[in-house]
C-alpha cells in the first residue's frame, strides 16, 4: 500500500510539556506508536498528520482539564483535536504534533424528555453516534427529524459541519434541530448555550468546524417516529425535468401532501446499481443509460407511514407522483422499515468492508450550487467533465434544499440563493490512484470559477487563509471575531487548517 500525503504544514517537534502527563485525569494519555498511528488516519486516507499524544477521556471533566491546561499553562502552539469517528476526508480531525481527543471513549446516556415549549427532545453526548440516538429514541416511539445518509457519524462531528440529507429541505440540516449545547471552549470553560443563553457561542459552534469549542452535549429535537416507509425512485433522461420535479417536490407546503425525504443521484455506466433494484430492473436500466449517452438522473423520494396512516399512504404517494415527468415505466417502489431505510448506507458499508473496499482513499468533493446555475453545471460538469473523464466511482448525489431552513447566524455557509443544490462527488479509489479524482475535482472548481458559478464547498478543505476568507464571505469577520472570543490561542481543530494556514 503506498501512502498518501502528510500535510506540508505539519512539522513535528514532540514538544509536549511534561506536565501534561501529570494532569489529574481519570482517562489515559497515550503516546504509544499504535495510538499515534490510529489518530493519524481518517476516512479520506489522503492526509496523514501525527499527533504527539492521544487522549482517551473517561469524563467530560477529563476533556475540560486538558483544554484548561493548554489554555492556562500549556506551551504556545499546542493544539487539540476532538476526534469523532474521523469520518472526515482531509485530516480535519487530526492534530499535527498536538493531542487528539478520542471523543468516542466517553460514555453518557441518551436522555429523552418533554417540555411544553420544546416538545420531545433528547440530550445526547457529543461523542454519540446517530445510530445510537436513533435506537434509544425509537424505544419511546420517537426520532430526530433530520438525518445524514450514514448514521455511524458522531453528533459533535456532524453539528460541526451541518448534517445534511434528504430531510433537510423540510426540517433544515441537523444544526437547525438543536435546542441547546454544552461546549468546552478553547479557554477551558464549560458553557451551556442556546438561542437565548450565550447565543454567540451557540451559533458559532453550529457549522463551526470545531473551531470554537468541544461539544459535550446537544439537545436534539424529536418527533413521533414512523415505523415504515414507501421508498420510491424515478428515472429521468434530461436534467431539466429532473430538477424541475425535485424543486417542485421540495416546495410542497405543510398541510399539503409533503414528501419526507427527497434526494437524487446520477446513474452512469460505472454506477453500481444497489440491491434496491431487482436483477430484472437492472437489466432494463442499463440500456436506458446507454441510449441516453451514458447518463440518467434519479430522484429518490420517501413517504413515511405508521399503523394509523397505513391506509392512506398509497394515495399520498400517488398525489406526490402526479404530474411528475419521469420516464414512464421507470418508477420503482419498495416498502421498508424506517430503520432499514435510514441505516441503508451501513448495509452498503458492510458489503464494501467484506470486499476490502471501505478503508480506501476517498477524494471527495461536496459542493453547494445555486439553483439558477444548475443547468450550466449539468452541461459543464456532469456532461463535459464527469462523463468525458469517465473515471467516476462512488455515488454522485444531486439534490436541492431550501435556504430558509438554515439560520444565517450559524457559522455554516450555504450558496446564496433561496434554493441551492448539494452536489456530492463521493469517489473512492485505489491507494495510489486518488490523484486523477482530485484533478477532476480541481477541474470542476475551475469550471465554476471561470463561469462565475458561485459555489460553496460543504465539508470544506482549503490550505490558505485567503481561500477560507472567500469561503466564509460576509461571515468571515464574525468567524474571526468568534475565534478570538472562544479560542484565542488557536488551540482547537487545527486539522481544518483555517487559523494555522498561511
Ligand atoms: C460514509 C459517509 C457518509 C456521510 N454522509 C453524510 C451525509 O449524508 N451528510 C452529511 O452532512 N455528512 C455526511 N458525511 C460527512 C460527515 O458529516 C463528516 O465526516 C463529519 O465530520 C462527521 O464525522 P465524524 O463524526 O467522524 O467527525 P470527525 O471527522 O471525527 O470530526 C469532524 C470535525 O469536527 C470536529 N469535532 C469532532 N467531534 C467534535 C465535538 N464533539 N465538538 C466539536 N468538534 C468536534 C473535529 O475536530 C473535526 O474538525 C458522511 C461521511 C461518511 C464517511
Amino acid at each position: 500500500m503506498t501512502f498518501v500525503l502528510a500535510s506540508p504544514l505539519c512539522v513535528k517537534s514532540n514538544h509536549l510539556p511534561p506536565q501534561v502527563f501529570e494532569l489529574s485525569i481519570a482517562g489515559e494519555l497515550r503516546s504509544d506508536p499504535e495510538s499515534i498511528d490510529a489518530a493519524s488516519r481518517d476516512y479520506g486516507n489522503i492526509v496523514r498528520e501525527f499527533p504527539s499524544a492521544v487522549m482517551d477521556p473517561l469524563s467530560v471533566r477529563d476533556v475540560r482539564t486538558l483544554v484548561s491546561f493548554v489554555y492556562g499553562n500549556g506551551s504556545v502552539g499546542l493544539t487539540l483535536a476532538a476526534r469523532g469517528r474521523a469520518h472526515s476526508v482531509r485530516g480535519q480531525a487530526m492534530a499535527c504534533d498536538g493531542i487528539v481527543i478520542n471523543m468516542t471513549r466517553l460514555v453518557t446516556p441518551v436522555n429523552v424528555s418533554w417540555s411544553r415549549s420544546l416538545g420531545h427532545y433528547a440530550d445526547v453526548g457529543g461523542q454519540e453516534l446517530w445510530i445510537d440516538v436513533l435506537k434509544e429514541t425509537l424505544r419511546l416511539g420517537l426520532s430526530p427529524v433530520s438525518w445524514t445518509d450514514y448514521l455511524y457519524l458522531t453528533v459533535g462531528g456532524t453539528l460541526s459541519n451541518a448534517g445534511i440529507g434528504g430531510q433537510a429541505f423540510r426540517y433544515g440540516p441537523q444544526i437547525s434541530n438543536v435546542h441547546e449545547m454544552d461546549v468546552i471552549t478553547g479557554k477551558g470553560e464549560l458553557v451551556t448555550c442556546s438561542k437565548e443563553d450565550n447565543p454567540e457561542l451557540f451559533y458559532a459552534v453550529l457549522g463551526g468546524l470545531g473551531q470554537f469549542g468541544i461539544i459535550t452535549r446537544a439537545r436534539i429535537a424529536l418527533d413521533r417516529a414512523p415505523t415504515r416507509v414507501k421508498w420510491i425512485r424515478m428515472l429521468y433522461t434530461n436534467f431539466s425535468d429532473f430538477s424541475r420535479d425535485q424543486e417542485h417536490l421540495i416546495s410542497s407546503q405543510e398541510g399539503m401532501t409533503v414528501p419526507d425525504y427527497v434526494e437524487g443521484l446520477l446513474l452512469m455506466h460505472e454506477t453500481q446499481l444497489d440491491d434496491y433494484y431487482s436483477a430484472a430492473d437492472r437489466a432494463r436500466i442499463m440500456p436506458l443509460i446507454t441510449e441516453n449517452g451514458g447518463l440518467v438522473y434519479s430522484i429518490e423520494l420517501i413517504k413515511y407511514y405508521n399503523e394509523r396512516t397505513k391506509s392512506s399512504v398509497d394515495l399520498d404517494v400517488k398525489i406526490l407522483l402526479e404530474g411528475l415527468n419521469y420516464v414512464p415505466e421507470f418508477a420503482f417502489e419498495r416498502d421498508a422499515s424506517y430503520v432499514e431505510f435510514l441505516d441503508r448506507v451501513h448495509t452498503a458499508e458492510l458489503e464494501l468492508q467484506s470486499q476490502g473496499l471501505w478503508n480506501v482513499p476517498h477524494p471527495w468533493l461536496n459542493l453547494f450550487v445555486p439553483s439558477s446555475r444548475m443547468a450550466d453545471f449539468d452541461v459543464g460538469v456532469f456532461k463535459n467533465i464527469v462523463l468525458k473523464n469517465n473515471i467516476t466511482t462512488g455515488p454522485l448525489l444531486v439534490y436541492p434544499m431550501n435556504r430558509n431552513k438554515w439560520n444565517d447566524q450559524m457559522s455554516a455557509v450555504t450558496a446564496d440563493e433561496d434554493v441551492f443544490y448539494t452536489v456530492a462527488f463521493l469517489h473512492s479509489s485505489g491507494f495510489d490512484q486518488w490523484q486523477p479524482f482530485d484533478a477532476q475535482n480541481e477541474e470542476v472548481i475551475r469550471f465554476c470559477k471561470d463561469n462565475n458559478i458561485k459555489i460553496k464547498q460543504y465539508l470544506p478543505h482549503y490550505t490558505s487563509r485567503a481561500h477560507w476568507a472567500n469561503h466564509f464571505g460576509s461571515k468571515w469577520d464574525t468567524f474571526r471575531k468568534r475565534k478570538l472570543m472562544f479560542d484565542p490561542k488557536n488551540t482547537l481543530s487545527p486539522g481544518q487548517r483555517i487559523f494555522n494556514s498561511q
